[in-house]
């Protein structure tokens, strides 16, 4: 029987999955896939907690049917029903294919996850005290795990940190100017979206060739936004910090901030921190500053000035990021895109690459607006001293991956 491997990115309101056929091992190296895995299908659950929809696509890209979920409360319970939905669903679109392990995408791993790990209860506890430090996403991928263990406690689960592309970081890289005492207790720079810059990094030489082991910067540009500085494929720095609220302005979250500003709206302005917390995470960033949308595609749209007051934000926070990544690595070779607004907005792209034009940035603009319909990712002229690329990511990927090699190995050794 074949076997396959499941991957769930558990967010506020929806659950994206994805499942992925079971690759072999390389003879003697039980760790080590022989190929990538193979993705058989993908959707996404939408609603969860209340009107659930499941929507999925085949391997090829075509849609398989979709479905309405009976309605569900918002809890445990509730949330175990769609999920044991969706598990009959796979049985029924995969017959003859046995379930051997779920990953899951855990946004922070703290200081001492920096690898993929198999879920134990008290791994789940640790966890949860990371919680705090991201409040959008790690509680649900978290109720992700215990609603899968509840379902099937025989089923093992495996865990990737979006923090672990980043633990190898320079010490100065890390750091916050802040005495020991408060940096031993873990306070310090993390880093996020490393299960996409992993995966971006391990595609680097198939599209920049020798470049690839360069200084490489990667603007992963989604709802949430970030951009790493690598050298060799490796993370050197990163815009995220303590948590994913620091560097570029995102859909909701603000970026950078003075923390003076927290000071201040809790001290002079009274607010509590709970309401600040729902300030910097859910109403600032594009949202915030246009007041109509986080949504990029919303903005781009429209013509009101504000929405065009929040895009001129959004790009000069990357150039000004992008000015500082550079200068760590003492120069740039290759600038990528990725992630939604990344991969589909030429406009964003362009604008970014205009204001990268004094570190060797010449963007194609036929290349730029053709990447969709030539498959083409180099979007620089062939005479750009920096060369810019659009790199689509693979999240699921890498998840899969690991998960495969992880329990592969486990069951090598018993
Ligand atoms: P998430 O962080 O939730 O995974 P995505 O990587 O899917 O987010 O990115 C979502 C963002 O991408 C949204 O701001 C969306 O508007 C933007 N986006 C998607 N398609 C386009 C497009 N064609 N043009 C501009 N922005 C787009």
């Amino acid at each position: 029987m074949n076997s396959v491997t499941l991957v769930l990115n558990a967010g506020s309101s929806n659950v994206k999955f994805a499942a992925f056929a079971r690759s072999a091992p390389i003879p003697g190296r039980p760790n080590t896939l022989l190929a990538p895995p193979e993705r058989l299908l993908h959707g996404v659950l939408d609603g969860v907690g209340d009107k659930a929809r499941l929507q999925a696509w085949d391997r090829n890209g075509a849609a398989l049917s979709g479905e309405q979920l009976p309605p569900s409360p918002d809890t445990p319970q509730g949330h175990a029903q769609t999920f044991q939905h969706l598990f009959g669903w796979l049985e029924r679109q995969l017959p003859g294919q046995h379930l051997h392990g779920v990953a899951h995408r855990v946004v922070h791993g703290g200081e001492h996850f920096t690898q993929a790990m198999r879920v134990t209860p008290e791994l789940l506890t640790q966890l949860d005290a990371l919680s705090p430090l991201a409040p959008l996403h790690q509680p649900h991928n978290l109720a992700a795990i215990r609603v899968v263990a509840a379902l099937a406690p025989q089923l093992p689960q495996v865990v990737c940190f979006d923090t672990a592309f980043h633990a190898k970081q320079p010490w100065v890289m890390q750091a916050y100017a802040l005495p020991a005492h408060i940096r031993e207790a873990g306070v310090r720079r993390y880093g996020f979206h490393g299960i996409s810059y992993e995966y971006i990094a391990s595609v680097l030489p198939a599209h920049l060739g020798e470049q690839a082991d360069g200084r490489v910067v990667v603007a992963h540009l989604g709802n949430g936004a970030s951009m790493c500085a690598m050298r060799q494929r490796q993370s050197v720095a990163t815009t995220m910090g303590f948590t994913a609220l620091d560097g570029l302005m995102m859909g909701t979250r603000c970026g950078n901030l003075d923390p003076g500003v927290v000071l201040y709206l809790i001290q002079s302005l009274g607010m509590t921190p709970p309401e600040v917390e729902a300030l910097l995470y859910r109403s600032s960033g594009l949202l915030g500053v246009s007041g109509i949308s986080g949504d990029m595609r919303v903005l781009q749209d429209s013509a009101d000035p504000r929405a065009a007051a929040a895009i001129d934000l959004f790009v000069a926070r990357i150039a000004r990021e992008l000015g500082g990544l550079a200068a760590t690595l003492g120069g740039l070779d290759a600038l990528v895109f990725t992630a939604g607004i990344g991969e589909h907005s030429a406009a964003i792209r362009s604008r970014v690459c205009h204001d990268a034009a004094w570190l060797g940035v010449e963007i194609d603009e036929a290349a730029n607006q053709a990447v969709h319909q030539t498959g083409q990712t180099r979007i620089s002229t062939a005479r750009s001293r920096v060369s810019a690329w659009v790199i689509p990511t693979n999240e699921e990927r890498v998840l899969a991956e690991h998960a495969q090699a992880l329990l592969l190995g486990e069951e090598m050794r018993t």
